[in-house]
């Protein structure tokens, strides 16, 4: 400050001195213009008066030039440091400038951990300053710190060209990309795996963003994994299922457990939390696998007719097979669904073989009662009519293989084909003249209430429904309501 006032001082003095020097110079002048003046009308004297005017205009631009030069030497070369087009600090020199700079970066990266780049534009531009107006050292950095921004260095993860997550390095963001890939691979099996890559375009880029937008390992596995940062828990409460927590939010069970892929749905228990948000990972895992396995060929089936059956009958003559072929497959898999598969070879093992069903020509009796019942099943009695256990037998019990077909005693109409009590699954057919059978236990219902039937058409399969004690037909025949022994009829 001092020697600042001091060179103004001794800038003020040498220009008193040099206009003094000049006002004596042009003095002199005057004098010999008197000198000379005697002589006046000739050339000479005017060309003399002209010759002083120029010089009194050359003193005085030449005083501007001298104070310039002046102000050159004695007024400081300095630098404006200037922040996004606005000067803020005026500096004696670039190089403190630059090291003030250095100190507020190494500052920014201390704090935060990272490598930091200035957001703002700075450059330097060459002005004049007196030295009271000039900043250093701590005072220079307070006031770049005031007017700079800075970013801080990060890996970003991109999928598909948009960014997903930033991470502080790329070791993290590549790390985190590892993460996923276990996450999205555990329990498949890798056996046939030969390749593993991402279903999207992923790409980790470095790039300079704000601090905020940084995530750490864990946060920005989840984050991707689950395509968003909400939370919603459900804490299950006594009585409750997965089903009725379906219900309750409106979420499919499949969708459930998506969101809980470790729950086991058949066993939740009170106070266990459930994810109520349905994962949509931003990056999914592709695997490509080279798959071998075995599969069915289906068989072809012919018909042939016979006189032997009526028209409504069929009957498998033969049975057909299923060949089995060898296939060897390329198979693509995303987040452990399949999304392709390509079959490279086929190789036949066994072939299939022919099915043979037999069709009936013969027409079939007229569907009503004829008067006269035959056996309903094959198979053989294991319990007759009658009184047994102190309780009466209502009809008789036919023992065969579940499946066995159930014919009708009689024509007639089917008048109850569903469920009833201890007797399972139950057709009665009226055959008119007050007769009607009872077909009980069994395990297929071939007619429908209503239907007509004819004597000896299959109505049904043999079963253990209701109150059974082993596959039989339980066989009743009533009269006007009240059940009489087959044995008399068949
Ligand atoms: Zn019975």
């Amino acid at each position: 400050m001092g020697g600042d006032e001091d060179s103004f001082t001794k800038l003020k003095q040498w220009i008193i001195k040099f206009k003094e020097s000049i006002h004596k110079l042009d003095a002199k002048k005057t004098l010999s213009k008197f000198n000379i003046k005697p002589t006046a009308g000739s050339k000479k004297t005017t060309m003399k008066v002209v010759n002083s005017k120029r010089f009194m205009a050359t003193g005085g631009a030449l005083v501007v030039v001298v104070i310039a030069i002046a102000y050159m030497i004695f007024a400081n070369n300095a630098f404006g440091v200037v922040v996004n087009g606005v000067e803020i600090a005026k500096v004696k020199d670039k190089r403190s400038a630059d090291s003030a700079l250095e100190t507020l970066k190494q500052g920014f990266e201390k704090e935060n951990d990272a490598v930091v780049a200035f957001k703002s534009q700075i450059s330097y531009e060459k002005i004049k300053a007196s030295k009271k107006q000039l900043l250093e050292g701590k005072a220079l950095e307070a006031e770049l710190k005031k007017h700079i921004g800075y970013s801080i260095r990060s890996a970003v993860i991109y999928a598909d060209d948009k960014p997903v997550a930033s991470f502080k390095t790329k070791d993290e963001a590549d790390r985190v990309l590892k993460d996923i890939e276990e996450y999205f691979l555990q329990g498949l099996d890798r056996s046939g795996v030969k390749e593993i890559s991402f279903a999207e375009k992923v790409e980790v880029k470095e790039e300079f963003s704000d601090t905020l937008d940084l995530m750490t390992r864990e946060d920005g596995k989840n984050f991707i994994i689950k395509g968003t940062s909400e939370i919603r828990i459900h804490k299950v409460e006594s009585g409750e299922s997965f089903w009725s927590i379906s219900r309750k939010y409106d979420i499919s069970i499949e969708d459930l457990q998506k969101a809980n892929p470790s729950a086991n749905p058949e066993k939740i228990k009170i106070g266990q939390e459930i994810n109520l948000v349905v994962p949509k990972s931003l990056i999914r895992v592709k695997t490509v696998e080279d798959s071998t396995y075995t599969d069915k060929i289906p068989y072809e089936q012919k018909l042939e007719l016979s006189s032997s059956l009526y028209k409504d009958q069929s009957q498998v003559r033969v049975k057909g097979q299923y060949g089995e072929k060898e296939i060897k497959a390329e198979i693509t898999k995303v987040n452990g669904i399949e999304t392709g598969r390509v079959i490279l070879s086929e190789k036949i093992i066994k072939q299939p073989k022919d099915q043979i069903l037999v069709k009936g020509t013969k027409d079939p009796p007229p569907k009503k009662g004829t008067g006269t019942f035959s056996t309903p099943t094959r198979g053989s009695i294991t319990s007759r009519f009658g009184r047994r256990w102190g309780r009466l037998h209502e009809g008789i019990d036919i023992a065969a293989p579940v499946g066995t077909a159930v014919k009708a005693a009689d024509g007639g109409e089917v008048i109850f084909a569903g469920t009833s009590g201890t007797y399972g699954k139950l057709i009665k057919v009226d055959h008119g003249g007050g007769f009607v059978t009872y077909y009980g236990h069994l395990s297929k219902i071939n007619v429908k209430v209503g239907a007509k039937v004819y004597k000896g058409q299959n109505i049904g399969s043999v079963g253990n429904t209701g109150r059974s004690t082993g596959p039989h037909l339980h066989f009743e025949i009533r009269k006007n309501g009240s059940p009489v022994n087959p044995s008399k009829y068949l």
